[in-house]
Order: structure tokens, then C-alpha cells, then sequence
């Protein structure tokens, strides 16, 4: 008796605890972020379900032809790089992008359009690529967005699908975390970003890195490609034979050549004393084509 009497009184305290605690929350306007959440950690579980249909995925896509393949290798590589993501930072970046578009809202109708070439059809640089904004004459970052854009030099801390330059390693279209950047600290779509690279050869969106992945990957410094007004981004490189195995090695690249991606290569590189991602494949590709 004593026992059940316990499980009731453990019940009525739960529950008293339990409505206790929403209208706390709902006092504090908490009630949407929770039920929001909630709504994130079940579409986290559905995809966690769905992890035998990714792997029948990765079948399909070494059978198609190449070309195709590449394209699909793409998205699949994107969605299961997000799926990959941690919860509360694919949370954070949307609460990055939400916070700067509403900052540009208040200011007029906006309307974006991002190209590589300018209204006279001249090439801009891919650092600096053109974009046109209707509706309004200046943006600026919020107050907030601001103080937090330099947080991190490598690879910058605020998402900005408008402004934000895609790194063609790490696919993040962020803003820089370059003190003195024009484009990314003051919205300015005239000025290239000095925290993403450039090729001279292409200026296409392939020669375009983050200062980590240039570090991490290729082993250069921003500063000095910054200053090489002759820099080539490593497709290039190969392309004219300048360098005999320096290849890019983002994994769409090394999708391309059926070799695998190397996500975390950099500690094995740094471990065997090597620069960089790139000069560790650079060393293991001359050996196998000594081998041959
Ligand atoms: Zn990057
Ligand atoms: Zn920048
Ligand atoms: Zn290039
Ligand atoms: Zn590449």
C-alpha cells in the first residue's frame, strides 16, 4: 500500500512539476523555442532512420556515369554533411541568417541577386563576385553581428547567403573574419573580400578558399596569396602542369577521380611532418606512380 501511495505522490509532483515549468516557460515567451527544438531533435531522429537509405545512396552513385554522378555526389556530399552537423550549430547558423536578413528587412523590400559577372559583362574577381540588391542603398550588419564577425579569422562566424562567399573546400558561405574587410564588414558589394582567395587563372568559384582551408589544405597563407597578384588556385596549377601531383583535394574533387575524401587527413599530415593535406597526397601519389 505504502508503495503505491509513494508512486502517487511521486506522479502528482511530477505533473505539478511539469505545469509548473510551462507557465514558466510560456511567461518567458519560451513556449515556440521549445516546441521548435522539440520539432528539430524529431526531424534528427527521422533522419537517423533513414541512415539504410543513405547507404543504398552511395551504392547508386558509383554506378551512374560520371558526370552525373559528380553532380549527385554533390547534393548527397552537402545533405550528409548537414545531417553530419551537431544540432545546436546547424540551430546557430540559422539564427545567424535569420538575425542579419531581418536586419536588412527593417531597412526596405529587398531583393537579391548574386553573379559573376557585372551588368557589362565584365569578369569580376570570385572574391568579389557582383551583387545586385534592389530596393535599397546601404545594408549594413546588425549591431550584434557585427561584434561577433571576427570571432573567427579562419573560417568567419556569421553565415550570409547574400554577402557570405562560398569556400569551395568547407562550402561555407560565410562572411570573413578579416578586421579590415570591406565587403564582409561593411556590406560593401563593390569590394572583394580579402579573406577569400582568388585565382588569377579562372576567377572562377573553384580558386575561392577560407583562410583554414588554404592553411589546413594547401598550406598557404591568405596574406601571402593576398599579396601574389599571380596566384593560382591548385585546379589551375594542374591544369598547366606547374606542379606535378598537386591536386585539389576537397572531397568533390577527389570524388571526381575515385579517390577518397580526406576529411581529418590533416593530423595524419601533421603527425608525418607534412604541410598540408595537399602535400601529403602530393608525396603518396609520386610514390604510386613510381610504383607503376
Ligand atoms: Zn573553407
Ligand atoms: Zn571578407
Ligand atoms: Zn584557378
Ligand atoms: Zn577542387
Amino acid at each position: 500500500m505504502g508503495r503505491v501511495k509513494n508512486r502517487i505522490d511521486y506522479e502528482n509532483l511530477r505533473n505539478a512539476r511539469i505545469l509548473e515549468n510551462q507557465a514558466r516557460l510560456s511567461s518567458l515567451g519560451l513556449q515556440k523555442t521549445l516546441s521548435d527544438l522539440r520539432s528539430l531533435t524529431s526531424s534528427a531522429k527521422a533522419e537517423k532512420g533513414r541512415t539504410q537509405k543513405r547507404k543504398h545512396d552511395k551504392k547508386v552513385y558509383g554506378t551512374t556515369d560520371l558526370r552525373r554522378s559528380d553532380r549527385l555526389k554533390h547534393i548527397a556530399t552537402n545533405s550528409s554533411a548537414l545531417k553530419a552537423l551537431p544540432m545546436r550549430r546547424s540551430n546557430r547558423l540559422r539564427a545567424e541568417s535569420s538575425e542579419l536578413i531581418s536586419s536588412k528587412k527593417v531597412k526596405g523590400n529587398t531583393d537579391y541577386e548574386s553573379e559573376e559577372e557585372s551588368s557589362d559583362g565584365e569578369k569580376r574577381p570570385a572574391n568579389a563576385p557582383f551583387v545586385k540588391i534592389k530596393g535599397v542603398n546601404l545594408l549594413s550588419l546588425s549591431p550584434e553581428a557585427s561584434a561577433r564577425r571576427c570571432h573567427s579569422k579562419g573560417r568567419g562566424s556569421i553565415y550570409d547567403p547574400v554577402f557570405g562567399i562560398c569556400c569551395h573546400f568547407c562550402r561555407q558561405k560565410k562572411l570573413c573574419g578579416e578586421e579590415d574587410c570591406k565587403r564582409c564588414g561593411t556590406l560593401d558589394p563593390d569590394q572583394p573580400c580579402i579573406g577569400k582567395t582568388d585565382c588569377s587563372v579562372c576567377h572562377s568559384t573553384n580558386g575561392v578558399f577560407c583562410r583554414a582551408c588554404l592553411k589546413v589544405r594547401y598550406g598557404e597563407e591568405m596574406e601571402e596569396v593576398r599579396e601574389n597578384r599571380e596566384w593560382m588556385c591548385p585546379h589551375c596549377i594542374e591544369e598547366r602542369g606547374i606542379k606535378p601531383f598537386w591536386i585539389c583535394n576537397s572531397s568533390l574533387c577527389l570524388k571526381k577521380r575515385k579517390m577518397a575524401p580526406t576529411g581529418i587527413a590533416i593530423f595524419k599530415a601533421r603527425e608525418m611532418g607534412y604541410e598540408s593535406v595537399a602535400h601529403l597526397l602530393m608525396e603518396e601519389l609520386k610514390r604510386r606512380n613510381k610504383l607503376k
